[in-house]
C-alpha cells in the first residue's frame, strides 16, 4: 500500500478538489489584530460566574444537554428585545455553524447561494460545504449597494439563498434597510442579514430585527464573538420566523450544544452591560485608526465595525509581513492594494499605527 500523500490520491467528492480550506494564519504574535476578536479579556467577576455555571453543569455531565437549549435561546429573546420570543431564537457554535445550518436547510445540490462580493470569506465555502453553488454579485466602488442595484442583481441571480452582510466584513460598509426589504422583495429564496458587527454601529441604527415581522423568509444572525468577547466558547444566533427554526432542526445534529456550552453562554448573557462595556472604547479605537491611516497618506473606507479597511497600499502582502516581522498581525483579505486591522486596545492600536508609519508603505 502507497502511502496517502496529497488529497489527490483519495476519493474526495470532486466539487470539493482545489478549494481552499479557510486560512487566517495564527501566529502566536504580541499585537493580533487580524481576526476581529474583542481584545479586551472577559472581566474578571464575569468570568468567576461564568465558572460557576460550567461548574454546576459539569455534575451533571453524563447526561445529555437540553437538546432545545431553552434558557439560552430565552436569553438572546430577551437580549435582542423586539418582542422576540425563543420560538423565533436558534443557537449553534458560532455563527458559522448557525450559517451552516441554514444552508443544510435551505441550499445543498443543485440550488445556489448569492452574497455581493467583497463579504464575508466563508459564505462560499459554506454554501460549498453543502455541494451548493455559490454567485457573487458587485458592489459599487466604494463596496456601497443601492436598493434598486441589489435587487435587480438578486432577481437575475434568483439565488435560493442570500447573504446580506451589514455591515460588511471585509470592507466594514454599513447597509440600509432600505436595501434588505428590496433584496426580501426580488426573491422568493432566504435572506440572511449577518448582523456579527451590528454592536459597533452608531447607538441609533436600526436592526434588521426590526423587518422580521410579515417576513417569514428573512433571518438575521449574529454572534458572541466580536463584540461579546467570547470568541474561543464559540456561539452564534439567529432569530427568524418559528417555521424557519423549525426548518434547522432537520440538519442540526442531536445535542450540538454542549452543556458546557450552553451554561458559558447563559451565564455571559447574564452579564450583557459588563461583556458589552468595551465597545464604546473600541468604536473610538476604530475612528482613531481611520483617521490617523488617512494622515499617514492611506485611504481607510467608513467602517460601521471593529476594523478598518484601508487602501492605498502599495504592495499589501510585503507590508503585511513587515509588520508581522515587527508583531503586529493584521489581515491581507486579497483585495488590491488593500489591508485590514482591526480596532484593538488603546496600546495595541498605538503599536499598530507606530509600526505602520515607521514602514513607509504607501502607495
Ligand atoms: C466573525 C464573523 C462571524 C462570526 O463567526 P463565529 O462563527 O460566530 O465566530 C460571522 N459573520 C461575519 C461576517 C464575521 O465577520
Amino acid at each position: 500500500m502507497g502511502r496517502v500523500t496529497s488529497l489527490d490520491d483519495l476519493p474526495l467528492r470532486s466539487d470539493l478538489r482545489g478549494q481552499k480550506p479557510y486560512g487566517a494564519p495564527q501566529a502566536p504574535l504580541p499585537v493580533a489584530l487580524n481576526v476581529n476578536e474583542n481584545t479586551h479579556p472577559v472581566p474578571g467577576e464575569v468570568a468567576d460566574d461564568i465558572l460557576d455555571s460550567i461548574s454546576l453543569a459539569l455534575r451533571d455531565v453524563n447526561r445529555y444537554p437540553d437538546r432545545e437549549f431553552t434558557e439560552l435561546r430565552e436569553g438572546f429573546a430577551e437580549y435582542l428585545g423586539h418582542g422576540l420570543t425563543r420560538d423565533q431564537i436558534w443557537a449553534a457554535n458560532g455563527s458559522n455553524e448557525v450559517l451552516q445550518h441554514v444552508l443544510q436547510a435551505f441550499a445543498g445540490p443543485g440550488r445556489t447561494a448569492f452574497g455581493f462580493g467583497p463579504t464575508y470569506s466563508m459564505y462560499p465555502l459554506l454554501t460549498r460545504g453543502t455541494g451548493a453553488a455559490w454567485v457573487a454579485g458587485t458592489r459599487a466602488h466604494d463596496y456601497t449597494l443601492t436598493p434598486a442595484g441589489a435587487a435587480q442583481q438578486v432577481a437575475d441571480a434568483a439565488p435560493d439563498v442570500v447573504f446580506l452582510c451589514a455591515p460588511n466584513n471585509p470592507t466594514g460598509t454599513p447597509l440600509g434597510l432600505d436595501v434588505i426589504a428590496a433584496v426580501y422583495d426580488a426573491t422568493d429564496g432566504i435572506v440572511v442579514v449577518d448582523e456579527a458587527y451590528f454592536e459597533f454601529a452608531p447607538r441609533d441604527e436600526r436592526s434588521a430585527l426590526t423587518l422580521l415581522p410579515g417576513r417569514e423568509r428573512l433571518v438575521v444572525s449574529r454572534t458572541m464573538s466580536k463584540a461579546f468577547a467570547f470568541a474561543g466558547a464559540r456561539v452564534g444566533y439567529l432569530a427568524a420566523d418559528p417555521a424557519l427554526i423549525d426548518a434547522l432542526r432537520l440538519v442540526r445534529l442531536p445535542y450540538h450544544l454542549s452543556a458546557l456550552t450552553q451554561a458559558a453562554a447563559s451565564a455571559a448573557l447574564r452579564h450583557a452591560p459588563v461583556m458589552l462595556g468595551m465597545v464604546d472604547e473600541i468604536v473610538a479605537q476604530r475612528d482613531r485608526l481611520a483617521a490617523t491611516l488617512d494622515a499617514l497618506g492611506y485611504e481607510p473606507h467608513e467602517s460601521w465595525t471593529n476594523f478598518v479597511l484601508f487602501g492605498g497600499v502599495g504592495d499589501p502582502a510585503e507590508t503585511w509581513q513587515q509588520l508581522y516581522d515587527r508583531g503586529i498581525l493584521i489581515r491581507d483579505v486579497g483585495i488590491p492594494h488593500h489591508l485590514r486591522v482591526t480596532a484593538g486596545t488603546e496600546d495595541e492600536t498605538t503599536a499598530f499605527l507606530e509600526a505602520l508609519a515607521s514602514i513607509d508603505s504607501a502607495a
